[in-house]
């Protein structure tokens, strides 16, 4: 084995778990201890601005500056009291992960000494120097200036020394540069829009909260294995690699016990996470070796979603303590499951209704199939957009291979919704006439109270009903959930708003609320048909059954960015004031300059490796093989060296042609960057990257992993799937 490989893959092996101390205190005693909650607020806010704060938390009520003042001054005392001597405003830049810029609270106090100061004003309002984060042409470079403001409802904790204060983050002229400002809009959208339903059904609903409860999937590696690997360390994936011979096909690992060194990490990132107010609940072994999941209890949107991106970061951190790296990637390995991130999500009121579950009454059943229809319709009507926002460069490796997610948006029901869908679909015109209490009896076929048993779940389906709630599958493990959140919140009120005035009109031409809701229902639940399928997934009937409904199949992911531009998405998300059309444009460009910056960096890495790894090896590999055929010869009569050398001779071409290959491709692709670099418009540059770049990387592996399998294995440089999958 070669030193570096060797040195590596023993160390690996040896390695012990760093034994993390169990806390003595129960959860119960240290959850959110790290956090500014209501109860730290109420502790150090004087009672009116705790108020003042509750009620623009609750309500969005804004906060004036003499309230501000008085909140940063008691964050401030609470995060001093805790250690902490730095502060900054925490938010998610539409690059991956979350972006912060640390001061002190440190300021002069004008007798050559120093204060502790945090005012109003640096609680509300930042303005990094944020030239540098994309924005799709929105800011001039000259004109640089975007500013984060204070998002209160979303509190704010303390990691390591430093005061973290969620914030979005918006160009001076007010364009989201960000995700959370227009998920918070989106959510105020669907908030207002179901109320509004709700309504018909019980006047005291005011308010609507989306939750999301997200899983997250990940992998582990052993460190020292990663840093012999540039792709894994430049680009998170592995670009080369021939599989090992044993991975996923026994099925040992799902569920399986946890190893010790992974159970030790797992530890930490739940002490760490619970103390950051993360309420995490499960954890599992996953279908891949050394992939994991873990999952907290579900929250409201933004909320589950600062805390995903927070624990994104501190699973990175933690795994190093522990000798691992974390890959976030959707597709590290290829021939091995890839990772996801399934988006749990539904609408509950402030009366304490979920709103994606059957009740006890009628009246409540009927909502509850208000809410499903108006969900299914939406997912119809914006099926391709829904698709386009969960689509990255590394999802794309995940989508559509037979694993996850096709890449067609449909919706699994169960047999059990989908009996009483078709029932109401069927039912008979006339016994809407009736009204009230009457028609509900005899339009609402029975909903057994127990019905959602999980049993027939879908594990094909992208976006499938799992009992009280859908169950978004499709996100992908790096990404930010607010993209696929915001844009299904959006398409979810403007539907809930159409479906409103639907209803509204047959009320005002005299029907009865009852029988004109069911009247909707039943033409909704006939257009929205195409969007069910409780099939395989998976199968290739169904693409071509897709096809024909009319959904969406296209899977390059340049061209499925372009439903966020299409009249119905703009429409939809300008009528719900989420996203203007100028900042649709903005946001595609930065996601196609995204995609094409992925597929270049992961072209320069393999040609780079397959230049001064691999063809160096192969070929010092068939040298040895030159010089035993030259060998034979001088040992044996000529007729019987050639046959003796057959087989090395085999090799040592195969070898030839395979590097040359290698080489000529690698130049190939090096012409196909620069002719793509020239392309001045972002999205037909992504175009190019995906029709012609990306293809060459496949073909380039082909030949590097075939020659893996020849190499003599003590001479290859580069850590093995079988080393980096079964590492412990
Ligand atoms: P699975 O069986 O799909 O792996 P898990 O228990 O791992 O389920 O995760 C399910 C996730 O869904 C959890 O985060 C859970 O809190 C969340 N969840 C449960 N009910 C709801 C709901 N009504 N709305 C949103 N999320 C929910
Ligand atoms: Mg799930």
């Amino acid at each position: 084995m070669s030193k570096l490989r060797f040195r590596v893959v023993e160390t690996a092996f040896k390695k012990k778990a760093v034994e993390v101390k169990a806390p003595k205190d129960r959860p119960s005693d240290y959850f959110a201890v790290n956090v500014f909650n209501r109860e730290k607020m109420f502790k150090y806010l004087p009672e009116k601005t705790f108020q003042c704060l509750v009620d623009s938390i609750d309500n969005g009520t804004p906060l004036n500056r003499e309230t501000a003042d008085a909140v940063a001054n008691g964050m401030k005392k609470w995060a001093i009291e805790m250690g902490a001597t730095h502060y900054t405003h925490w938010f998610h830049p539409l690059t991956e992960g979350t972006a912060e810029k640390h001061d002190a609270f440190v300021e002069h106090d004008g007798k050559g000494g120093m204060i502790e100061k945090f005012s109003g004003k640096l609680l509300v309002q930042q303005e990094p120097d944020a030239s540098s984060f994309p924005n799709g042409g929105i800011r001039n470079t000259f004109e640089a200036r975007g500013y984060t403001a204070w998002d209160p409802s979303s509190p704010a904790f303390i990691v390591n020394d430093t005061l973290c204060i969620p914030t979005i983050f918006i160009a001076y002229t007010g364009e989201p540069l960000d995700y959370k400002a227009p998920l918070l809009k989106a959510l105020e959208a669907v908030n207002k829009a179901a109320v509004d339903v709700c309504n018909y059904f019980d006047p005291n609903v005011k308010k609507v909260y989306s939750y999301l409860g997200w899983e997250q999937e990940y992998f582990l590696v052993d460190e020292g294995l990663y840093a012999a690997r540039p792709d894994l360390l430049l680009t998170g994936r592995t670009l080369m690699g021939h599989e090992s011979s044993k991975n996923q096909q026994l099925e040992d690992h799902y569920f399986g016990a946890i190893p010790s060194r992974v159970m030790e990490y797992m530890k930490e990132l739940e002490f760490e996470s619970l103390k950051l107010g993360i309420p995490l609940k499960t954890r599992h072994n996953e279908v891949a070796p050394n992939q994991f999941e873990l999952a907290p209890i579900f929250e409201e949107c933004n909320l589950a979603n600062d805390h995903n991106q927070l624990i994104m970061g501190l699973m990175r951190k933690l795994a190093r303590k522990h000798g691992f790296r974390v890959l976030l990637h959707e597709k590290p390995f290829k021939g091995v499951n890839g990772s996801g991130k399934h988006n749990n999500w539904s609408l509950g009121t402030d009366t304490g209704a979920l709103l994606m579950a059957p009740g006890k009454t009628p009246e409540e059943n009927l909502r509850f199939i208000t809410f499903v229809v108006n969900t299914l319709k939406a997912v119809y009507r914006h099926n391709a957009l829904l698709k386009g926002s969960i689509i990255s460069a590394s999802n794309a490796h995940r989508l559509g291979a037979n694993e996850a997610p096709p890449a067609i948006i449909s919706s699994f029901l169960g047999s059990q919704v989908s009996k009483v869908l078709d029932e109401i679909e069927n039912s008979d015109p006339d016994a809407l006439n009736l009204a009230g209490k009457q028609v509900l009896d005899l339009g609402i076929p029975r909903i057994p109270e127990l019905l959602l048993d999980n049993t027939d779940r879908n594990r094909t389906s992208p976006f499938a009903f799992t009992g009280n709630r859908f169950e978004f599958r499709a996100v992908g493990s790096e990404a930010n959930c607010a993209s696929a959140m915001l844009a299904l919140n959006a398409a979810v009120a403007e539907q809930l708003i159409i479906f409103k005035s639907e209803v509204d009109a047959k009320i005002a031409e005299g029907k009865d609320k009852f029988a004109a809701i069911l009247e909707v229902l039943r033409k909704d639940i006939k257009e929205s048909k195409p969007v069910r399928f409780d099939g395989n997934g998976y199968s290739e009937e169904w693409k071509i059954e897709a096809a024909k409904r009319g959904l969406d199949c296209e899977t390059s992911a340049p061209l499925i960015y372009d439903a966020y531009l299409s009249e119905s998405s703009i429409k939809m998300f300008e009528s719900t004031g989420v996203l203007n059309e100028k900042e649709l444009e903005a946001r595609n460009e930065i996601k196609w300059e995204m995609y094409t910056k992925k597929i270049q960096i992961e072209g320069r890495v393999l040609g780079d490796l397959a230049m001064n790894h691999i063809i160096p090896i192969a070929t010092r590999y068939q040298s040895t093989l030159i010089d035993n055929v030259y060998k034979m010869k001088d040992l044996f009569p000529a007729e019987k060296a050639a046959q003796l050398s057959s087989k090395n001779l085999e090799i040592i071409e195969d070898i030839a042609n395979r590097t040359i290959f290698i080489k000529e491709k690698v130049d190939e692709m090096i012409e196909a960057r620069k002719a793509a670099n020239k392309i001045e418009s972002e999205r037909e540059k992504a175009i190019a990257y995906h029709d012609q770049i990306f293809p060459m990387l496949e073909e380039i592996r082909y030949q590097i992993d075939k020659l893996e399998l020849v190499v003599d294995n003590e001479m290859w440089t580069l850590p093995k799937y079988r080393e980096l999958l079964f590492i412990r």
